[in-house]
């Protein structure tokens, strides 16, 4: 299949190139776009057929339903109830990157929500996005633009290095602001269950209540999956990747004593501290930064010739909380505090995929 690369602008969408884009979702095929999250990659969530390319071309796990994208509140309604205490909250937060779970209602294909009673429907806060669903004038099913297990796509490049000649269309619309994926709210127990761009403080601000973190930084093994993404292999470079969840200010020195070819993604201050022969990936310094260049790190980490890469945890307020949990999954809980922890992963681990 010959993918078309075409590049829209993100504050003002040609409308030529919109029409032709929803096209070819109209016909049942499918596409990457930008969101404010992540690049998603998407089908007419109302066409069951459609939607199970995507899974076939992710290689997505068929038990991991999608998050259903709308351009209005009619458009969610027409897909899911909105408990009437919450429609008014809702409605002032989106366009944003949070995504309800609540009763899902039979328009949608089995497919799209995994055979599950409830829906994940979302309105993204980015113009391409709205205007597509508009255009359109049927919601889009999209789930992050990466092959299972790999970090999400941020860019169009990023995307078209997962699925050129897979899919019929990606459109470049630049950066995406966030970097990182919506949150995952549970309506019905008010629990957080992926932690993403729309903070838990945010919620709280907006709802009046905290919500609950199920499950935010670690998968007991054999316990049951609440989200059912969140039990795979997730967010993974093929170069080994270790998380250290020391004391700031020290990894410097522990990192010193490793005479390897290694990467270490950190902070622009702690990456200025680190010897010549690191492979520095400078990640930011602000959570907002870190959350852009996180993916983005991941996925150039391959490229640098590592044979293993050291990522510094973040604290877990704001974004951080999203952040260390796509740090924890990226480095499947490989965590070390001492230069003797770090030499036993080095010794367990440092083959690649
Ligand atoms: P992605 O689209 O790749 O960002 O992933 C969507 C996330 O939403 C995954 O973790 C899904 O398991 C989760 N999700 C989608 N639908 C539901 C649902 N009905 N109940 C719980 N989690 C869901
Ligand atoms: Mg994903």
């Amino acid at each position: 299949m010959r993918t078309l690369l075409i590049k829209i602008n993100a504050a003002r969408p040609e409308k030529r190139k919109m029409r032709a884009v929803a096209r070819i979702l109209r016909r049942g095929g499918i596409v990457v776009f930008p969101t404010e999250t992540v690049y998603g990659i998407g089908a007419n969530a109302l066409n069951g057929a459609a939607c199970r390319k995507i899974f076939r071309v992710k290689r997505r796990a068929a038990d991991n339903p999608l998050i259903v994208h709308v351009s209005s509140l009619e458009m969610a309604r027409r897909v899911c109830d909105i408990p009437s205490k919450y429609q008014k909250v809702i409605s002032d937060i989106w366009p944003a990157p949070l995504t309800i779970i609540t009763k899902s209602k039979s328009i949608l294909p089995k497919v799209v929500t995994a055979g599950l009673e409830t829906a994940a429907v979302r309105m993204p806060a980015n113009r391409i996005a709205l205007e597509l669903i508009n255009e359109c004038g049927f919601p889009i099913a999209a789930p992050s633009a990466n092959i299972s297990t790999k970090p999400s796509a941020t860019s169009a490049l990023h995307a078209l290095g997962y699925f050129k000649g897979k899919v019929a269309a990606i459109i470049d619309g630049g950066n995406a602001s966030y970097g990182i994926e919506s949150t995952v709210l549970d309506l019905r127990t008010f629990s957080i269950l992926r932690p993403g761009a729309f903070t838990a403080e945010e919620i709280k601000k907006s709802f009046g209540k905290s919500p609950r973190i199920a499950s935010a930084y670690k998968l007991k093994a054999n316990s049951a999956p609440i989200s059912p993404g969140t039990k795979y292999k997730h967010y993974a470079p093929s170069t080994p990747l270790f998380l250290y969840v020391g004391r700031r200010g020290k990894i410097g020195s522990i990192l010193s004593n490793i005479d390897d070819k290694f990467a270490f993604i950190g902070s622009s201050a702690s990456s200025e501290k680190m010897g010549k022969n690191v492979i520095r990936i400078d990640i930011g310094s602000s959570k907002k930064e870190i959350a852009r260049n996180l993916f983005d790190s991941l996925i150039k980490l391959d490229y640098t010739g590592a044979n293993f890469a050291v990522v510094e945890q973040q604290s877990s307020e704001g974004l951080g909380l999203a952040i260390r949990n796509r740090l924890l999954k990226a480095s499947s809980n490989r965590a070390f505090k001492t230069a003797k922890e770090l030499k036993k992963l080095i010794l367990l681990y440092s083959i690649k995929d």
